[in-house]
């Protein structure tokens, strides 16, 4: 079987500070310059007040595991090769949630709310995705 090379994002302008920024190994929000709060994913408006005087600033890379499925099985895909992974839901200590992956964990160690710290995934030369593991005590 022949398996199918996986997708790369599709990039935005107003997101591209955010692939540049991870290809870095740096994980970087919008934030509203009117209404304090941060935004993600990237948007050319603040969906809380409209503006759009927006800025990016650094995220800690910290937050908490909100919720999370195992995949253990699926049709054939790009991602055949990689189960069983981990799809999470991340709750950034900023606000937002960031749909990822959990890795460098034993799968069975997840419970909601656990700490989580971002770390970085080369997925080719022209991207850096960001994914989280379980938080160093
Ligand atoms: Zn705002």
């Amino acid at each position: 079987m022949e398996i199918p090379e996986k997708p790369s994002p599709e990039v935005t302008p107003w997101a591209r500070p955010f692939w540049d920024a991870a290809k870095e190994e740096r994980l970087i929000l919008q934030k509203c310059k009117d209404c304090d709060k941060h935004i993600f994913y990237p948007r050319i408006a603040c969906p809380h007040c409209l503006s759009d005087n927006i800025e990016w600033v650094e995220a800690s890379g910290k937050g908490t595991l909100f919720s999370y499925s195992v995949v253990e099985n699926n049709a054939p895909s790009a991602f055949t090769n990689d189960i069983p992974f981990v799809v999470a839901l991340i709750r950034l200590e900023e606000g937002v949630q960031m749909l990822s992956n959990m890795v460098d964990c034993d799968f069975g160690e997840l419970e909601c709310d656990m700490p989580v710290e971002v770390t970085f995934e080369k997925l080719n030369d022209e991207f850096t995705l960001p994914k989280f593991r379980p938080a160093k005590k």
